[in-house]
């Protein structure tokens, strides 16, 4: 491994002022905050990262979970992700987050990992990993050798010709389907952006994967308050039944009142390059009765404009299948 400067600030001022020194917040960057370390120091032993100083926030006053004044949510950025999926608030009002974070990783993994450090994970696309072969989003430029190659894990909503990975958080698609909104500390004051307009879409500029800039420290994430009725379901398909990623998951939260949905918030995971907000599947099923060919309809609308590769065509009937079980699971709850 490389070595690099380490700096652990008590305060979230002095974190960010080091920090705007980087030359950029986005793939390459030179400084790195360090939280859970359990996606940054892989990719430092694979050099995939190389940040020239590494600041550690694990001492920064971020480590809360508390109600806000209108009865939401604030968790801090520091939060494990274990404390955050047992929390009693989480599990009574926010549930389809719990329950996306224990389908998550591992125990060990989610003791150490971090609310905005899982907002902010890589992709595990092979090629991103692996310096020997080229790769848009790590080596602008290069090439995306995932579009002919080996692609069964990777997206299918979202994409780009030059980019096709997966973002493979469970977490920050339950907190798309929750409305979540990320509270981000920068060198020119403090701001908030939901959730939705977090992450962007590869484009032309794959190695860029969020708003962030040099400097901008996320301090905690919100959750408005919970509304009477919501029903919460997460649901993972995979290779296998633990410590393996999304091939497809959904997240659903709504609510049915005389047997039909008047709420729907939709997210879908595994396939999409960004957490999948679905308005196709909320529009498709609001006002509807809340039956199984409704739901088979709102997963048709989701999926409407889906792109396969040459190995992950599978997803689009697997993310039918995950969405349309899960609503059904939760109409049933
Ligand atoms: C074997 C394995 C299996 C896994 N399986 C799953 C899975 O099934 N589902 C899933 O969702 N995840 C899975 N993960 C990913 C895991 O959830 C993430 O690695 C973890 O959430 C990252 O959090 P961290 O605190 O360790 O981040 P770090 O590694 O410390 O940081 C990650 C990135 O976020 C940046 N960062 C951290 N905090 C801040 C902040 N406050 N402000 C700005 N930037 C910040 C860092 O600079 C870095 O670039 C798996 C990981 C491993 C290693
Ligand atoms: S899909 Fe994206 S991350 Fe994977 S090789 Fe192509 S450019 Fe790189």
């Amino acid at each position: 491994m490389h070595t690099f400067q380490f700096l652990r600030p008590k305060d979230p001022a002095t974190a960010v002022a080091s920090a705007a020194q980087a030359k950029t917040a986005q793939q390459g960057a030179d400084i790195r905050f360090l939280a859970g370390g359990t996606t940054l120091i892989d990719l430092m032993k694979l050099n995939v990262e190389t940040p020239a100083r590494l600041i550690d926030i694990n001492r920064l006053p971020l480590d809360k979970i508390e109600a806000t004044p209108d009865g939401g949510l604030k968790i801090g950025a520091t939060v494990r992700n274990s404390d955050l999926a047992h929390h009693p608030t989480v599990q009574r009002n926010y549930a389809v987050l719990s329950q996306a974070i224990l389908a998550g990783a591992s125990a060990q993994l989610r003791n150490m990992a971090t609310t905005a450090g899982n907002l902010l994970q890589r992709t595990r696309c092979v090629y991103f990993r692996d310096t020997a072969m080229p790769c848009n989003k790590r080596d602008p430029g290069t090439g995306c050798p995932a579009i002919t190659g080996s692609n069964r894990t990777l997206a299918i909503l979202g994409t780009s010709e030059h980019c096709i990975a997966t973002n493979p958080s469970d977490m920050g698609v339950a907190m798309a389907a929750l409305e979540a909104t990320i509270h981000v500390q920068g060198s020119k004051g403090p701001r908030a952006v939901p959730i939705g307009e977090f992450h962007l879409l590869p484009g032309n500029t794959p190695q860029r994967e969020t708003v962030l800039e040099p400097g901008d420290l996320i301090t905690y994430v919100t959750f408005p308050p919970p509304l009477a009725g919501n029903k919460h379901v997460y649901l993972k398909l995979r290779d296998r039944a633990s410590y393996e990623f999304a091939l497809a998951s959904a997240a659903v939260v709504i609510a049915i009142d005389g047997g039909n949905v008047t709420r729907a918030r939709i997210a879908l995971g595994g396939v999409g390059t960004k957490p999948w907000r679905s308005p196709e599947a909320e529009g498709a099923l609001v006002g509807q009765p809340a039956n199984q060919a409704n739901f088979r309809k709102a997963a048709e609308a989701a999926l409407r404009n889906a792109k396969p590769q040459s190995e992950n065509g599978f997803k689009i009937e697997l993310a039918k299948r995950c969405l349309a079980h899960a609503l059904q699971v939760a109409a049933t709850a």
